[in-house]
């Protein structure tokens, strides 16, 4: 491609057969007005329907189409990873491909990144999803999000978002990790807006998720809490962790003590055997904390380049977006 595009539009598709063409259709209904150079990365998503045959067809007749493939089902967090990393466009917004975000929305993301905002999230005020299965867990990950990464925003889970390129291309994202990407480019200092965004409800297919996401979403919220303000501090996390074990070890071991002296003139075995386990147990941990100082000290010192960016990006001593990006 010579010419970079201002714009890539990201979409993850996983078996969206019936969606993908109107997708597509109404990306560019939605772009084209706005006059600027652009390109849509359709990712699929290792679709078992007709998703990759139809995204390829469009791409044939499209050249600002892309098709990203997957051989098998990664999940939406890769998939939009993978788009990420091969857009070209100076602005990267990316959304679900199954029309339940609006593609009209997207004139006003790119508005509030000349405002100079470098990531635009929506909030989807009137979501078109069930109330039990959706919304509730939804707003209680919402609230827990907020408080433990301590960046507030109302919607984590809506895919329409917008990102300066150099931004986005310098987090790494894994597992269910794209709901925490305010989050976790916090800790770099971006400027983060957010914006109400249109929902429909699902018109074709189903949704691919269940409420099995919830324990997902809260293993991933642990990982990104040790990530964001434990990194170059791995002993105190771990402290922290074997903290209620040892005081489960030792008051164990004062009640068996106390037996002994006071009631009964024998040490109660099982009592006083559980204290000493949940002691070692609390010893091991904090061992691990002193070998993950070890391995922070030692990448410091040999500064190899992914830990290095990582740790730019994630350290306390956090670096400015700009030095990040010299080294994207
Ligand atoms: N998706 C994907 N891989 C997956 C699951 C979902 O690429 O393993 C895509 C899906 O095709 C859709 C978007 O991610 O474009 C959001 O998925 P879905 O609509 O099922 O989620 P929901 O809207 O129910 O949260
Ligand atoms: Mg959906």
């Amino acid at each position: 491609m010579t010419d970079q595009p201002e714009l890539s539009v990201i979409v993850p598709f996983y078996n969206e057969e019936e969606s993908i063409r109107g997708m597509h259709a109404s990306i560019v209904a939605a772009v084209e007005p706005l006059g600027i150079p652009f390109e849509i990365v359709m990712v699929n998503d290792g679709s078992r329907d007709r998703t990759l045959e139809i995204a390829t067809e469009i791409a044939s007749q499209e050249p600002r189409a892309v098709v990203v493939n997957f051989r098998r089902n990664y999940g939406q967090t890769p998939a939009m990873a993978a788009g990420i990393e091969q857009a070209h466009g100076r602005i990267l917004v990316t959304m679900d491909g199954d029309l339940q975000n609006d593609p009209r929305d997207i004139g006003e993301f790119l508005a509030k990144i000349d405002e100079g905002y470098d990531i635009v999230v929506g909030w989807r005020f009137n979501r078109q999803d069930k109330l039990i299965s959706r919304k509730i867990p939804s707003m209680i990950a919402n609230w827990l999000i907020g408080k433990v990464t301590g960046v507030p925003i109302k919607d984590n889970g809506c895919s329409l978002k917008a990102y300066r390129a150099s931004v986005i291309k310098a987090i790494p994202l894994y597992s269910e990790m794209h709901r925490f990407i305010p989050a976790m480019a916090s800790i770099a200092g971006p400027r983060i807006a957010e914006i109400k965004v249109r929902h429909h409800a699902r018109q074709f297919g189903q949704s691919k998720y269940g409420l099995s996401r919830v324990y997902k979403v809260l293993l991933d919220l642990m990982v990104i809490k040790t990530v964001a303000s434990f990194t170059s501090r791995p002993l105190l996390w771990f402290s922290v962790l074997a903290t209620p074990l040892a005081l489960i070890g030792l008051l164990a071991l004062a009640f068996s003590m106390w037996h002994w002296a006071a009631v009964t003139g024998t040490l109660p075995l099982p009592v006083a055997g559980t204290g000493l386990i949940f002691l070692l147990a609390a010893l091991i941990l904090m061992l691990s904390g002193v070998l993950g100082e070890l391995v922070f000290k030692l990448g410091d010192v040999r500064e190899q380049g992914f830990s290095r960016l990582t740790m730019k990006v994630w350290g306390n001593d956090a670096a400015t977006l700009g030095e990040v990006d010299r080294h994207a």
